[in-house]
Order: C-alpha cells, then structure tokens, then sequence
C-alpha cells in the first residue's frame, strides 16, 4: 500500500499458527476454513482493494467486485451442494464477510445479500420448487437477491408495516412500498415481508419472492448516503404485483406471530454477517494505522514509539478482539446448520458496531490531517461502518433486546459461571 507516496508493506499474509496455544484455541479453524479465509483474502487484496475508492467516488455499482467474488465461487458458500454451493455455515460466512469487509465494506455487502440474505431464508424455509428456482442463481452469481423489509413509517417498528397481500384467486396481489432496500435498483429478486390478509401488528406477517421484473414493481428512487456508496439502497414501490401460491416464501397466519418469529430468527445469520464486517473493516482500519504510525515519523523517530499512541493501539486491539470473541460465540453456537441465537447475535452485533466506530474514529486520529483526507481508507471504512451501525436492526434495538433479556434472567452461552 502507498502512505505519502511511499510504498509500505501490505498487511500480512494469514498465518495459520500451530503452537499449543492455538492447539487449546476453541475457535481454531480447520483446515477448509483456512482455505476460505486464504481465498477471500487474495479475492479482496487482488480484485476489491484496487478499485475500492473508485466505487465510493462514483457511487457505480460494483461490477468488478462482483465479478471476482463470483469467478472464486464465494458467493455459494451457504447454498446445499444439491443447488450448487458449498454447504458451508455462518463461521465460514463470518470468515468472508470479515476479509472482504476488511477492504471494502460496499463490496462485502454483495456476499453477505447473497449468502446470508434471501438464499438463506429460501434454503431453510422454502418449497423445493422454490429451491429449485433460485438457490442454483444465488450459488452461481447470477442473479443479486435483496430484501424488503423497512417502510418509510416502519423501520425498528417493523411491526407497523403496511405491505399487504390481498387475495387474487389461488395466489395473491402485493401492494406496498419498501424503504431502504439495499441492492434493490439491481437486483433480480426481493424477499418481501407483508401483511397477509385480515392482520395487524405481529400477527399475519410473512414473506413473499418477488421477481423485480414482474409487472407493477416500480424503482422509486436510491438514497445519497454518507458511506457504503458502492451498494446503493433503493425504494421499491409495489402496485398489485401479481403472487402466484408458490412464490409464497412464509404464510402469515392472522391469529398468530409465529411466522414473523421464524423471519426475524433469519435475520440473525445476516447480523453475524454485519457483525463479520464490522470486525474486518476495524481490523483493516488498525492495519492501516499500525504501517502508517511505523513509517510517519516526528522529530526523527516514528510516531509509533509514543506511548500515548501505543495506548490506543492497544484499545483498538483490544475492542476488535472482543467483538470477534462475540462473534465467533453466536456463530459457533449456530452448528454447521443451525441459525444463530438471538441473545449471543445481538451481544455480537452490537459489540461489532461499536467496536468499529471506535476504532475507525480512533484510526482517522492516528493519521492525522492525512486520515481526515479522501486519499486514504480509513475515513472510507468510518462512513461504510457507520451504515451497518444502523442497517439490520440499530444498536439500539439490539441493546433493547439484551436488556429485556438479561433482566429476565437470560444468561448467554459461555462457560458456566451461572450454574
Ligand atoms: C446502510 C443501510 C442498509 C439497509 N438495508 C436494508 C435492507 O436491505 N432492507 C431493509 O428492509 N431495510 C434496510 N435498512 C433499513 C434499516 O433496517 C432501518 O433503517 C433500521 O431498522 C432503522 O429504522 P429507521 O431508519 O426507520 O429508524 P427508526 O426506527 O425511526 O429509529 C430512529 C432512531 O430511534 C431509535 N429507536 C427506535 N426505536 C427505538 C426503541 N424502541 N428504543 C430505543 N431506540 C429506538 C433507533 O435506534 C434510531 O436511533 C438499511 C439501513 C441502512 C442504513
């Protein structure tokens, strides 16, 4: 990498250590996870880090990130070997999602819309036909799913949403209007959560795929935004689309919420997938300043020697490891298979979010006027950071949960200290 148009060394190569120390490690990553962590690493180095400043200056879609994400077959980590992915779960998600996200969080984004977005929730909940249709799609590349689930008037509140199916002989007719779709100007498919008929609050929530080519869906319009300019995120406006029955992903039943339920556990594996990039941008911010503070120098010897500045490396570190440590806890207890549980992934996403706000504010400080400056990552990575702060669920609303949790007497999974 170029620091004042000096050429300092690249972050390191991932060492895969074989001391006792990594031998009694928990979280060691076996030997297909270190495979998929060298091949996200030399895709994000190769392909997303060159061209990463150029998608946030022109806020264009990123092809060539997509390109190189597809030819490497990554984005089929998820999907079942039957459809034509690799049958992986959410640790080798939160692998990717953490090297990619560690050059550039708007190419990331694709990955985790791709394996931890729809596809997942079609994998697990939908028909095989369904199956059939799309999961090959999403394994391939071929096609960018997205997802529908905030209105203007429903975002943490998602329960007031206003998205309704009306009933249209065997199948249905969507009208609704969703707010903040990411990806949704590109791509093929959203999974919608609606109204279906006769229902309010929790109750009758469920999900429908709508092919984006289908009559009556409408692109209204994509946000301008601080950061994450790569992956735009659009307002889809739906005007009587046409649902046939099996485009029917979860019915919503209008006595119950369990259905919303089962929505709201998926989405989960997409906030271990926040959390993942959260973690791989603070990560690369601290690389950055770590070969910065080697190479600036201040009367003569580099800044860091200065132990104010040691102090804050040691904070970043420290704050990265322990939302990596929260991590790969939700995403362990999640089993090859699984979904990740909700107390442990809201501890993780939230921990993430603020971690890397910490850190990435902490690593514009390190460069100084030079970190403030476009010409250089950091300050890329605090505005990506600052939109997955806010995307799946607020740190807020995750830290509304735990508390509610935690005061009735939830107790994470860790190592038994309650018992
Ligand atoms: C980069 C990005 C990508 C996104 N991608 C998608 C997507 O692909 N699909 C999709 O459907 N949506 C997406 N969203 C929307 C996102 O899910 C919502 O923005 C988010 O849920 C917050 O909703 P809101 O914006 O309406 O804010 P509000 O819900 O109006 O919240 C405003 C503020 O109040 C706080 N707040 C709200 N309720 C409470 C409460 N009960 N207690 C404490 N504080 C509270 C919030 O944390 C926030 O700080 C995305 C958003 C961003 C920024």
């Amino acid at each position: 990498m170029t620091v004042l148009g000096e050429t300092i060394a690249c972050p390191p190569e991932p060492v895969f250590a074989t001391t006792l120390r990594d031998m009694n490690n928990p979280f060691a990553e076996n030997e297909d996870q270190q495979a998929l962590r060298t091949l996200a690493r030399d895709v994000a180095m190769r392909d997303l880090a060159p061209m990463a400043r150029h998608w946030d200056e022109t806020e264009e879609f990123p092809e060539g990130s997509w390109e190189a994400i597809r030819k490497a077959g990554l984005f089929g980590i998820t999907v079942d070997e039957k459809y034509g992915g690799h049958g992986f779960g959410d640790i080798e998600a939160a692998i990717v999602l953490e090297e990619l996200g560690r050059v550039d969080v708007s190419s990331a984004i694709l990955a985790q819309l791709t394996f931890n977005g729809p596809p997942r929730a079609i994998q697990h909940l939908g028909s095989e036909e369904m199956k059939e249709r799309w999961l090959p799609m999403a394994a391939s590349g071929e096609a960018l799913f997205c997802i529908g689930i905030s209105e203007t008037e429903a975002g943490s509140a998602v329960t007031q949403m206003r998205a309704r199916l009306t009933p249209d002989g065997n199948g249905y007719r969507l009208n609704g209007y969703k707010n903040y779709v990411t990806g949704g100007h590109r791509a093929r498919v959203c999974l919608v959560w609606c109204r279906f008929p006769e229902s309010e609050g929790a109750k009758g929530i469920g999900a429908v795929l709508v092919d984006l080519e289908s009559d009556g869906v409408t692109i209204a319009g994509t946000h301008v935004k601080m950061g994450l300019r790569g992956t735009s995120e659009a307002e889809l406006a739906f005007d009587d689309v046409r649902i046939e029955p099996e485009d029917v992903l979860s019915v919503g039943d209008a006595t119950s919420s369990e259905t919303f339920k089962t929505l709201i556990a998926h989405i989960n594996h997409e906030r271990c997938g926040n959390a993942a990039m959260c973690v791989g941008a603070a990560q690369g911010s601290l690389e950055y300043a770590i070969g910065y503070m080697n190479e600036r120098t201040i009367g003569g010897k580099p800044i860091a020697e200065l132990q104010g500045l040691q102090w804050k490396i040691a904070d970043m570190a420290t704050q990265i490891e322990g939302a990596r440590l929260l991590l790969l806890r939700a995403v362990h207890l999640a089993g090859p298979h699984g979904t990740p549980p909700a107390l442990e992934t809201a501890m993780a996403k939230s921990a993430a979010n603020l971690a890397a706000k910490f850190v990435c504010d902490e690593a514009i400080q390190l460069l100084g006027g030079y970190g403030y400056s476009r010409e250089y990552p950091v300050e890329r990575a605090y505005r990506d950071i600052r939109g997955l702060c806010i995307g799946a669920g607020t740190v807020e609303i995750q830290r509304n949960f735990i508390g509610s949790q935690v005061l009735r007497g939830a107790v994470p999974a860790s190592a038994g200290w309650r018992k």
